[in-house]
């Protein structure tokens, strides 16, 4: 027998229609009840809490981080799954796959369709996350969803309303779920996890800020005015603002606010190619590069370096070693390079 914890925390997957609209509310054993539990696996549900993911905080994410580590205190268990909202899902996954140093693997999922709609998806994705949990291994975290698994880093909900809400625009799955079985293709090592921040470390404040065309730097500076402890530029192409942006970050920085530099383009890495307020210019006002990773897990990527990091020291040190790590899947080009099959 496979020992599997359900970690039960809302979203759509737990969702019923509200007289206006669908909210969470389902406890993760109703949830379960909806479908199917591969033969040879035990389950055991843990409700954590019940909300729509779009509601997720710091508190909400920390609190699953510390609920993740208990269950895994136990020895009997062979992995964890966690019943998430689809629209906050991929940070909440990467935020514990940053801290997740255990073997055994902590497998997201949720639904595109709520919880007791006729053809609906999560009864599907709830078996093949169990299956993954059960037999899966050194994955940290991954989401499993319509039949293929993520590595957590790196992937993005990708459709509001799809089945296949999920995906990775720069890698590929490292496996697929089909028949009662997940078959595993290649991947790289993981990245060495962060030191776990105690459960009532304070949250600090880490900003998004949008560059579209005639932006101004009125947001970064309100970011900082309202205490953010890290800022995400969420630039235009391969990361690119303008000269007072650029300034504005070089402020943040010198007062000890890290910076990192992302793009609201939906696939591919940002990179130091134009000056003029480009990304050459915020990098040597001190903001660094966050490869592919996308606005929203950059973020993450940021909370997680300055939860790790003890007040005091350089988060932007920390920052820099979680930027730096490659992902966990190999990316398209690199397969094809793999395979020998060329562009
Ligand atoms: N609103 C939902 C959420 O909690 C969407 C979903 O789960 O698919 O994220």
């Amino acid at each position: 027998m496979r020992h599997v914890v359900v970690i039960s925390t809302g979203g759509t997957i737990a969702s019923r229609w509200q007289g206006e609209g669908y909210a969470a509310e389902a406890a993760g054993s109703e949830v379960l009840a909806a479908g199917a539990v591969p033969e040879g696996v035990e389950v055991r549900v843990v409700d954590l809490f019940t909300v729509n993911s779009s509601r997720v905080t710091t508190a909400h994410q920390l609190s699953l981080l510390h609920a993740v580590h208990d269950v895994l205190a136990d020895p009997e268990v062979d992995g964890i799954v966690v019943t998430h909202g689809t629209d906050t899902l991929e940070e909440s996954a990467f935020f514990v796959d940053l801290f997740h140093s255990d073997r055994r693997p902590v497998v997201f999922t949720g639904a595109q369709k709520p919880l007791d709609a006729e053809d609906g998806d999560a009864a599907g994705n709830l078996y093949d996350a169990l299956l993954t949990a059960a037999t899966g291994s050194d994955l940290g975290a991954v989401i499993v969803f319509a039949g293929q698994v993520f590595a957590a880093r790196g992937t993005v909900k990708k459709h509001t309303l799809d089945a296949r809400a999920f995906g990775d625009p720069d890698g590929l799955p490292l496996g697929r779920v089909e028949f009662g079985r997940v078959s595993w293709g290649r991947r790289r090592p993981r990245a060495a996890a962060l030191p776990l921040p105690p459960a009532d470390a304070p949250h600090p404040r880490v900003d998004i800020i949008a560059h579209h065309s005639d932006g101004d730097a009125v947001f970064v500076q309100a970011a900082l005015a309202a205490g953010a402890r890290g800022l995400v530029i969420a630039g235009t192409g391969a990361g690119n603002t303008t000269p007072e942006i650029v300034d504005a970050v070089r402020a943040a920085v010198a007062g000890g606010v890290p910076v990192a530099v992302s793009t609201r383009v939906a696939a591919g890495a940002v990179a130091p190619l134009y000056t003029g307020g480009g990304a050459v210019d915020l990098v040597a006002a001190g903001a660094q590069l966050a490869g592919t990773l996308r606005p929203a897990q950059t973020r993450i990527a940021l909370l997680a370096a300055l939860l790790a990091t003890p007040r005091g020291q350089d988060a932007g040190q920390t920052l820099h070693t979680v930027l730096s790590a490659a992902p966990q899947a190999l990316s398209r080009s690199e397969l094809y390079l793999a395979d020998g099959v060329g562009h």
